[in-house]
């Protein structure tokens, strides 16, 4: 009896899934469809949701933040005041997992639990945003990495002049955050390149005539490139608990900062500056948290 029962409900089971698999594909090939139809326009007006404060707005399940300002440096609006302006939305700036942090080599703990970065990215066309703050280059929808044993999904890149961590109190010249995002809890992992003057960086040569001087600007290209090419030959990280780096500071960030560097001549790195400034976070305070590296 209980077999039969068994049967009859695995065959529904079966059913539902033919049903189910049949469904998403035609959806999906609906979907290739209508790309194949609408050309370059439609990259405009992507609705997927990519600053980190939309990232995290997703995570509190709350619409995206307000449009408060927030500037660097020494200003009214600089990160000393971040976490009072805003009507409150920012207070989590004030909070005590924040990033980023100066790492002291000499204080990291070696885990034999930590595993290495897997990285899993695909090919994505080119879509540079200049949101006022950085550069963010967009990434098509479809690549992944595993980071200490967790899977994420790859949302965007974009950098900093100078770099927002630091190494033994040594800041260099700028460092890339690739955001991913945990597509069940919503929580996200950064990894943390840091650049070095030097030899010419042969993936930005090919972005730097068009990288959007204005806030606002946009640059679109079906060129296809993948963010591998940038990442240096060894990926071994230090890792730690920390927050997102701009306003609202939500800590909801377990970061990877790679040790390995690489590098940018001396005119790539400036002209990056001359658009966004300088656009790092002091270090924060480390609050007792510890930071960590594979043994
Ligand atoms: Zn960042």
């Amino acid at each position: 009896m209980k077999n039969t029962n068994l049967t009859v409900s695995t065959n529904r089971h079966v059913k539902i899934s033919i049903l189910v698999a049949l469904l998403f594909l035609s959806l999906s090939l609906l979907i290739s469809c209508n790309n194949e139809e609408v050309g370059i326009e439609t990259f405009e007006s992507n609705a997927i949701s990519t600053s980190e404060m939309e990232l995290a707005s997703s995570y509190f399940g709350k619409a995206s933040a307000s449009d408060c300002n927030f500037e660097y440096g020494d200003d009214p609006q600089g990160p000393e005041f971040w976490s009072t302006l805003c009507n409150g939305a920012w207070v989590d700036c004030a909070g005590n997992v924040q990033s980023p942090i100066n790492i002291i080599t000499d204080s990291v703990i070696e885990d034999g639990d930590i595993n290495n970065i897997n990285i899993n990215y695909t090919e994505s066309k080119t879509d540079i945003f200049n949101n006022g703050h950085t550069l963010q280059f967009t990434y098509d929808q479809g690549s992944s990495a595993s980071l200490n044993n967790i899977d994420y999904d790859l949302i965007q890149f974009h950098f900093h002049t100078g770099s927002e961590h630091t190494i033994n109190g040594k800041q260099y010249p700028m460092e890339m955050h690739l955001v991913h995002q945990d597509p069940i809890t919503k929580l996200l992992g950064v990894v943390g390149i840091f650049f070095e003057e030097g030899k010419k960086n042969e993936v930005l040569s090919k972005y730097l005539s068009v990288l959007p001087k204005e806030e606002g600007g946009q640059y679109v290209s079906r060129s296809k490139f993948k963010v591998e090419d940038l990442l240096p030959g060894n990926m071994e990280f230090y890792t730690y608990d920390g927050s997102l780096t701009t306003p609202g500071c939500s800590e909801i960030v377990t970061w990877y900062v790679v040790k390995e560097s690489i590098t940018a001549s001396a005119e790539q790195l400036s002209r990056f500056e001359s658009i966004m400034h300088k656009n790092y976070r002091p270090v924060q305070d480390l609050n007792g948290r510890t930071v960590r590296t594979k043994s």
